[in-house]
């Protein structure tokens, strides 16, 4: 049949492909080095443990482990998840407010159906996840940067924005957030969520690194300021135990609960009941605290070896953040640096990095980039930084 691009719906034409996508196709060579993906180091996936719980599931509840579940989730595992939110500095947490997920990318997904008609506007930080963009372009919806600085965003903007654009929510990612690595504080988390209360403005709080800190003090994620409920609290298995279980989770108050849950069963019906198990099995049969602790030394040493490398090797004229925690850190070039034009020279000395274009939901930001440093080691990491900043000298 003849594919003419009428066929598709009017969203497919909003939609951008994902460069990174398409630059994780060549840097899975492994001659590349690559600072590209959002990759957790696969050297400390739990995989012995993740074997044990998984025979473990097959042999006691074979039958029910394949059989299909509820689409809210395995109820043992929801009860793990609200234990661990409330330990996260969130009070009053329910099991039943507790929507398991095909990793936290389908919340975006689905928070984006229930609320979102083409048109639509979405605050976000700038720049932002780039695959929530795209979740969220989707639907058509348009995007409004709320202002950043290096403490994340500014709470006093959002009363001027929301009166200007009705906005149907924000979203944000206030911990080690993907692309710059930068933490809202703690003063603007009270405020924001105070703020939210006073404008009946609703908040997606996406969280997947919050439990890769590797320096400095916790914060409590913004929904422990949340008497209002207006904050949706979304957090991820897939940097703790592994992202190809898939499993992510969102917790959400009643009203809204229903409807994402609406939506989930149009979707997949549920969640794999196997990978639930297990991830439950494996949670309960081994210490959290020390398989987090070795992945938080990993990722706080393979950061210092990247500042550490770029300090000694940058050109004058580009800086960089210094997450406490987390997978990324995030280069800011001269104005006229274009990533792109970068990175296709990069790849041919066999170093890869996302350009920063990606996280902006407008065409800005030229001169940026994203360096992930969880997937490479401390050699390959000084290597890399190497070539790269031989690049950038010209
Ligand atoms: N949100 C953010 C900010 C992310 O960086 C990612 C993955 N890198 C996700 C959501 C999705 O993660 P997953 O679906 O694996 O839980």
């Amino acid at each position: 049949m003849p594919i003419s691009p009428e066929i598709f719906a009017e969203r497919m034409r909003t939609m951008r492909p994902s460069t990174i996508r398409e630059i994780l196709k060549v840097t899975a060579q492994p001659e590349i080095i690559s600072f590209a993906g959002g990759l957790p180091a696969p050297e400390l996936f739990p995989v012995a443990e993740v074997s044990a719980a998984a025979a473990s599931v097959l042999a006691k509840n074979g039958p029910e482990s394949l059989q299909y579940g509820p689409s809210e989730g395995y109820a043992l595992l929801r009860e793990w998840i609200a234990d661990e939110v409330r330990s996260r500095g969130v009070k009053n947490v329910k099991p039943t407010d507790v929507l398991v997920t095909n990793g936290s990318q389908q919340v975006l997904d689905l928070v984006g159906k229930i609320f979102l008609n083409p048109g639509d506007v979405v605050l976000t930080e700038n720049p932002t996840y780039l695959a929530a963009i795209q979740a969220f372009q989707t639907l058509q919806a348009k995007f409004v940067p709320v202002p950043t600085d290096e403490f994340g965003l500014v709470p006093e903007a959002i009363p001027e924005l929301i009166k200007l654009h009705q906005p149907k929510f924000l979203y944000t990612i206030p911990t080690f957030q993907n692309p710059t690595g930068i933490t809202l504080i703690k003063e603007r988390r009270a405020k924001l969520a105070q703020i939210a209360a006073q404008h009946n403005l609703l908040i997606i709080e996406d969280d997947p690194y919050g439990k890769l800190r590797y320096r400095g003090e916790e914060v409590p994620p913004i929904k422990h300021w949340d008497e209002a409920n207006c904050v949706l609290y979304v957090s991820t298995f897939s940097k703790t135990i592994a992202p190809g279980l898939r499993l992510g989770w969102v917790v959400a108050p009643e009203a809204i609960f229903s409807q994402l849950l609406i939506v989930k069963q149009a979707s997949d019906l549920h969640t794999s009941s196997f990978d639930q198990r297990v991830a439950y099995a494996y949670l309960t049969q081994n210490d959290q605290t020390a398989h987090l602790n070795k992945i938080r030394s990993a990722y706080g040493e393979r950061f210092d070896v990247m500042d550490a490398a770029l300090k000694a090797e940058m050109p004058a004229g580009y800086t960089w953040t210094k997450p406490e925690g987390g997978m990324f850190l995030w280069v800011t070039g001269p104005k006229e640096l274009d990533g792109m034009a970068l990175l296709k020279r990069a790849i041919e000395q066999k170093v890869a990095f996302v350009p920063g274009r990606d996280f902006f939901p407008s065409d800005a930001g030229a001169n940026y980039l994203r360096l992930n440093y969880s997937n490479s080691t401390p050699a390959r990491i000084r290597e890399g930084v190497k070539r790269l900043a031989a690049l950038c000298r010209g």
